[in-house]
């Protein structure tokens, strides 16, 4: 058995949030007479919190779910775990159940102000004081190093994530569809959109950056809002923002932007009054991540020329022959 500190060490070599689930799942199943540890995963689906296991050991191995969370079919509402869903309520830092010789701890991951997953310890008999003390110890350096991980992927004004971390979103996307349209059928249909706020920059001019920067923020948070977990929403700088859509078809793909670019358009904002944004989107298979990006910006080039507040796609305009040569020169700008 490796040492504690070893498996410590071991662990905060991670730079990947899963990787890391998995290493701390490790070093605590060697933390006495464990019989299971699991990860899980908290989400929303339909405003119900739901938690699914996302990884979890099977024998001496830690193993991790390929599905997406919403068709997990392991998924179960977090109110079926009453004292999980308590303690996060009063965000106590733990958890416990005890039933013929079964014993569960639970302990949620903090990540700011929520919680997106709950570490689960299971043993035949009670936890004694001194290894519930390695345990919390060894989960508050995973919680934290999660957090330092986590801050380093974010945009510091929106939340979202940052650029730094879209290559790697981008491969992640990709495997992760490949697995749930073989598990479940799900459409394998995979969309990469910009979104960028029209005349930003006289937002700017006449009230202000302050305002300017509140106009990203209530931006990115109507963005957040309007994507399932799976997607992905990052701030490229600026006022440009990306989504990452999964598993959906075209015509889905084309509606969930649709939604979004309303709903934008539908907010009044402080002061400032009515924003607008047109976005462009293009498939997001079977290409580099700089050349799928490239596609979406030459259908957000089109959606800015002909009258902005609009979604474009980026296929269809080249099928349709309305990509000129006007649009061509994006390209080159973009490189
Ligand atoms: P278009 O409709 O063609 O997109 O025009 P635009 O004015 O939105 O685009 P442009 O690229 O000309 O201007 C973008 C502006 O965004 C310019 C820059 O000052 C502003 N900006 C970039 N980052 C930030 C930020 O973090 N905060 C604020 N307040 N403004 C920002
Ligand atoms: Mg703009
Ligand atoms: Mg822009």
């Amino acid at each position: 058995m490796k040492p504690l500190l070893q498996n410590l060490a071991e662990m905060t070599t991670h730079r990947d949030h899963l990787r890391l689930e998995v290493s701390v799942l490790s070093t605590l199943m060697l933390q006495g007479r464990i019989v299971r540890v699991r990860a899980l995963e908290l989400f929303t689906l339909e405003r119900q919190t739901m938690v699914r296991p996302r990884s979890w050991s099977q024998g001496t191995e830690v193993v991790s779910s390929a599905h997406d969370p919403s068709s997990d079919p392991s998924r179960t509402p977090l109110a079926q775990l009453p004292e999980l869903a308590n303690c996060i309520a009063t965000r106590e830092r733990s958890a416990e159940r005890s039933e013929d010789g079964c014993h569960i701890l639970w302990l949620p991951v903090w990540l700011g102000e929520t919680v997106h997953a709950c570490l689960e310890i299971t043993q035949e008999r009670p936890f004694k004081r001194h290894q519930r003390d390695i345990i919390t110890g060894v989960f508050l350096v995973y919680q934290n190093y999660q957090n330092l991980l986590d801050y380093s992927e974010r945009d510091a004004l929106t939340g979202l994530l940052n650029r730094k971390t879209f290559d790697e979103q981008f491969a992640r996307q990709q495997i992760a569809a490949v697995a749930s349209a073989l598990a479940d059928g799900a459409p394998t249909g995979q969309w990469l959109a910009v979104v960028d706020i029209d005349h930003f920059k006289q937002v700017n001019d006449r009230f202000g950056h302050l305002y300017g920067d509140e106009v990203l923020i209530l931006v990115a948070n109507q963005l957040r809002s309007m994507f399932r977990s799976e997607d992905r929403v990052f701030r490229f700088g600026g006022e440009e923002f990306v989504v990452l859509l999964r598993s959906m078809t075209v015509e889905q793909a084309h509606s969930a932007l649709e939604r979004l670019r309303q709903a934008i358009q539908e907010q009044p904002i402080p002061q400032v009054g009515q924003i607008t944004v047109s976005i462009g989107f293009a498939m997001a298979q079977g290409a580099a991540p700089v050349e799928v990006l490239g596609r979406a910006d030459q259908a957000l080039y089109y959606a800015k020329e002909h009258g902005r507040n609009q979604v474009c796609h980026y296929e269809a305009l080249e099928r349709s022959g309305a990509l000129g040569k006007k649009v061509e020169h994006s390209e080159v700008e973009l490189f």
